[in-house]
């Protein structure tokens, strides 16, 4: 869904969405898993600039929530997570910030983003807040025994027959200890 810039000259713009999965692109290690519903809302804010110069910011409040398919850390199989969040999103003209880069890196302003000609993708706006909200690092279960450093077999499905690495270390170092000790 396009918010488009003329539209918002005359009114605010309201959403409510069911967005199917495959709608966006969330890269190869993600996939969407239900539907990811959205609603909010979009308005301009004039912000000043000095000199009677104002910018035409496209202001986009919302929230969402979907189910995501992610991979385990541990053992690579997939894993089933809700997400959901709240935005409140400043976006400005792009290349109003141009030569100002220092500027526009200060505290509050990192969170700002850019629109380009008619407007900001719905899309757009929701693939990032998506992403910045997918754990870092999703396992299983807490007790995934991950794969095998050697064979690569997923230990909680089988058994393999490597010594474990460590393990075969720290023998042999108690064996050398024993044996200084008699
Ligand atoms: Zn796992
Ligand atoms: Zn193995």
């Amino acid at each position: 869904m396009l918010i488009s810039i003329r539209e918002l000259e005359l009114h605010e713009v309201t959403f409510s969405q069911e967005l199917r999965p495959e709608a966006i692109d969330f890269g190869p290690d993600l996939q969407q898993h239900t539907p990811l519903r959205t609603q909010g809302r979009a308005e301009l804010v004039q912000e000043r600039r000095g000199r009677g110069q104002a910018l035409e910011d496209i202001r986009v409040v919302g929230d969402f929530s979907t189910q995501l398919e992610l991979r385990c850390a541990r053992c690579l199989e997939p894993v089933l997570r809700d997400v959901a969040g709240d935005f409140d999103l400043i976006y400005r003209p792009l290349g109003a910030d141009a030569g100002m880069e220092e500027r526009s890196i200060q505290g509050a302003e990192a969170d700002v983003g850019y629109y380009r000609g008619e407007g900001l993708l719905l899309e757009d706006v929701l693939r990032e807040q998506v992403l910045l909200a997918v754990p870092l690092k999703a396992v299983c279960k807490e007790a995934c025994k991950g794969l095998c450093p050697r064979c690569g077999s997923n230990l909680n499905f089988e058994a393999c027959t490597c010594q474990p690495v460590s393990g075969q270390r720290w023998g042999a170092l108690h064996e050398i200890r024993d044996k200084l000790k008699h």
